[in-house]
């Protein structure tokens, strides 16, 4: 696979990154993942608005490629022959030739950029949409700042690790009583005809998929309430699903052990996902 690090383009196992990066050293740093369909990209706007956003929230240093981002992707999915799949990029604060607390000064540090694909034939079709996933709820105790996409995963990537050990798919998180999102993408249940979402805040990330997804139901003529969820609200939903780029719509059929409905994917969220899909597929570039 070919791979993108700081402006060259190299085989993946002749990149490389300073051991005093500071994203090695402290996850200083934020990243987007977005989707690959049929060799095009989804929300790839949306992605580097983000991207922007983050960096802006942390004082991170716009790298002079920011405007070559989408070049970039294109040359990845071009290269590296990916139909469907990923672009993984990530920008960190950069590597001083130390290790401090202290940022360092952006005049002589500059951000690290590294871009690489993640090929999965067949992303849109997967199994899972069609069995739908259990999930378990766990405490959140991550930072208050999870609206900015930080590299900072470990506590998403051991609450995946208590989902599975659980016989489970993901976990939902839960902050007072309320749900907050997935370990790694957006929470719902939907009663009637109606879908609720947590609102956006600095407690959950802005997903792009989520954007996209609530736009979408409204002009499907479903309700969306924005507002805080309980995990026992949730279990007596009709239906619940997640979002994200990677996962686009997919259904949740069990939390906790009890299952939604007759335990099979509801057939709202699956009208979601396919508008979803057909949407996105439309707009991608
Ligand atoms: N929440 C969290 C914690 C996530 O990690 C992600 C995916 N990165 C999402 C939500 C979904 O965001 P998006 O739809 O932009 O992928």
């Amino acid at each position: 696979r070919t791979v993108y690090v700081n402006g060259d383009y190299l085989p993946e196992d002749e990149a490389k990154v300073s051991i005093f990066d500071r994203a090695f050293l402290m996850a200083d740093g934020v990243y987007e993942v977005t989707s690959v369909l049929g060799g095009k990209l989804i929300d790839f706007a949306g992605h580097a608005r983000r991207l922007e956003r983050s960096l802006n929230e942390l004082d991170i240093k716009k790298p002079a490629v920011f405007g070559d981002l989408l070049e970039i992707h294109r040359e990845l999915v071009k290269v590296n022959g990916i139909e469907d799949g990923l672009v993984y990029l990530q920008i960190t604060r950069g590597a001083p030739g130390d290790r401090d607390f202290v940022f360092p000064d952006p005049e002589t540090t500059e951000p690290t950029v590294v871009l690489f694909t993640q090929n999965k034939p067949g992303l849109a079709d997967s199994p899972a949409a069609k069995v739908g996933m259990k999930v378990i709820s766990i405490e959140d105790v991550r930072w208050g700042r999870r609206d900015i996409k930080t590299v900072q995963l470990l506590y998403p990537s051991m609450g995946k690790m208590m989902a599975k050990k659980a016989g489970a798919d993901d976990a939902w998180m839960v902050q007072d009583g309320h749900v907050t999102e997935g370990t790694s993408n957006n929470a719902y249940i939907i009663t009637g005809n109606t879908i609720v979402t947590r609102a956006l805040s600095n407690d959950i990330l802005h997903g792009i998929t989520r954007a996209a997804v609530l736009r979408f139901a409204k002009e499907a003529q479903m309700q969306v309430e924005e507002r805080n969820f309980t995990i026992d609200e949730a279990k007596k939903a009709d239906e619940a699903f997640i979002t994200s780029a990677s996962s686009f719509v997919m259904p949740v059929v069990e939390i906790d052990g009890v299952a939604l409905g007759d335990g099979t994917p509801g057939a709202r969220t699956a009208r979601l996902r396919e508008i979803y899909l057909d949407e996105s597929r439309k707009a991608a570039i």
